[in-house]
């Protein structure tokens, strides 16, 4: 008691995230939010964009400030967390995208005599899995795979909902008003919160952004060698 209650970095970006799953049902203009819920590999990109306004300088100006002096997180220090995301990446992008290829893989399988451990290997080697990563889960303890509909062949979603997060999160960096761009905040409640799921997820994407999500966004997040989009002169 009396003691100041401090925010950890993770929890503060959870504070945005869970905010996004508010702000999402909040925009709600369906007759029945809650029965336009619930696309695994969509639900948590609402949430995970949130996140991004975390370090913008607006946020970290006006909230986030040091308890005893009030002075706001310092630029090196911020340079520096933004520079450690990037860290492993490479490792830890493959280890999941091992497994969530075998979640996918033992769908498509036929069941009969199959020898999951021998299933497991030759799968892993027609992929090319370097040796030096093993999967982030391995089959005889991998859950979601077999858990119940909700998670079959669904491990993918996570990696699909940052793949949409990365993109939608360039839109914002691409724009003149950045994160705090209106039109595009405006196409982003207009298209992808207010309707929920009601409108196919890909559609809405496209409503959103004039094309689908690329993967490319999230390999530069990652700190994977793809080169920026160039900016069209128009
Ligand atoms: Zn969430």
């Amino acid at each position: 008691p009396g003691e100041p209650v401090l925010i950890s970095w993770d929890d503060a970006n959870t504070f945005f995230h869970e905010f996004g799953h508010a702000l999402h049902f909040l925009s709600s203009n369906v007759k029945y939010p809650t029965l336009n819920s619930g696309v695994r590999d969509y639900t948590e990109f609402h949430s995970q964009l949130l996140e991004r306004w975390l370090s913008t300088d607006k946020v970290i100006n006006q909230f986030l400030k040091h308890h005893e002096t009030g002075n706001a997180m310092p630029p090196a220090l911020v340079a520096k967390i933004k520079k450690a995301a990037t860290f492993n990446q490479g490792f830890e992008t493959t280890e999941f995208l091992a497994s969530a290829l075998m979640d996918m893989k033992f769908h498509l399988a036929d069941p009969q005599h199959l020898d999951p451990d021998k299933f497991e290997k030759e799968t892993l080697t027609a992929l090319k899995m370097p040796k030096e990563v093993v999967m982030r889960h391995r089959s005889p303890h991998f859950t979601h795979v077999f858990s119940g509909e909700g998670y079959a062949t669904g491990y993918y979603g996570y990696l699909w909902a940052d793949v949409l997060t990365a993109d939608a999160a360039e839109a914002f960096a691409e724009a003149p008003g950045g994160f705090y761009d209106k039109e595009v905040a405006a196409r982003l409640v207009k298209y992808l919160y207010a309707p929920r799921n009601a409108t196919d997820p890909a559609e809405a994407y496209r409503q959103f952004r004039g094309r689908d999500a690329t993967i490319d966004a999230l390999m530069r997040d990652r700190g994977f060698p793809v080169p920026a989009p160039k900016k069209n002169k128009s």
